[in-house]
């Protein structure tokens, strides 16, 4: 018989980076170039088999990135198997906020949580202003998984859910 494994999942990051548009794609297959934007927080969930014998749910809080929801954040990941941090390869300034995140993450969430750190809108290449290589050595140094993606193209989208989901089972 084969193993399921249920795991928490949080996604963190400035606004409009792209979080609710990566659940959207990756539990729904759906991209939404006008998508309101999350009050609160959104709570879905999306299940992978990882190979023959492994299936792994994941229940996923999708938190909102403006300030005034800020206070709410450690509640959605202090139970947390895994988080994805995300930021806009087109903004930097939402590289510093999804550092600030891991640090935070490092610091107050479980120690054994998987943290994946994901450069999202990476279809608009013509703007890009962070280089896929500074965000990797960041990560590597960092100790996180790293994938650019894009939720409008799906690019990256599901290898990021599925790294996590290999990842998490083995801590
Ligand atoms: P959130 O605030 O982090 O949840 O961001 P949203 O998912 O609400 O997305 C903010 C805006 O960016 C919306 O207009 C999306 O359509 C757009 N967006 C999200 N992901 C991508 C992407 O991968 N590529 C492009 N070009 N736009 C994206
Ligand atoms: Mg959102």
């Amino acid at each position: 018989a084969g193993k399921l494994f249920q795991f928490k999942l949080v996604l963190l990051g400035e606004s409009a980076v792209g979080k609710s548009s990566l659940v959207l794609r990756f539990v729904k297959d759906q991209f939404d170039d006008y998508r309101e934007s999350t009050i609160g927080a959104a709570f879905l969930t999306q299940t992978i088999c990882l190979d023959d014998a492994t299936t792994v749910k994941f229940e996923i809080w999708d938190t909102a990135g403006q300030e005034r929801y800020k206070s709410l954040a450690p509640m959605y990941y202090r139970n947390a198997n895994c988080a994805v941090v995300v930021y806009d390869i087109t903004q930097v300034s939402s590289l510093d906020k999804a550092k600030a995140w891991v640090k935070e993450l490092q610091r107050q969430a479980d120690p054994n949580i998987v943290i994946a750190l994901a450069g999202n809108k990476s279809d608009l290449s013509a703007r890009r202003v962070v280089e896929t290589e500074e965000a990797q050595a960041y990560a590597d140094e960092a100790g996180l998984l790293f994938f650019e993606t894009s939720a409008k193209t799906a690019t990256n989208v599901n290898e990021l859910f599925t790294s996590i989901g290999k990842n998490s089972k083995l801590e």
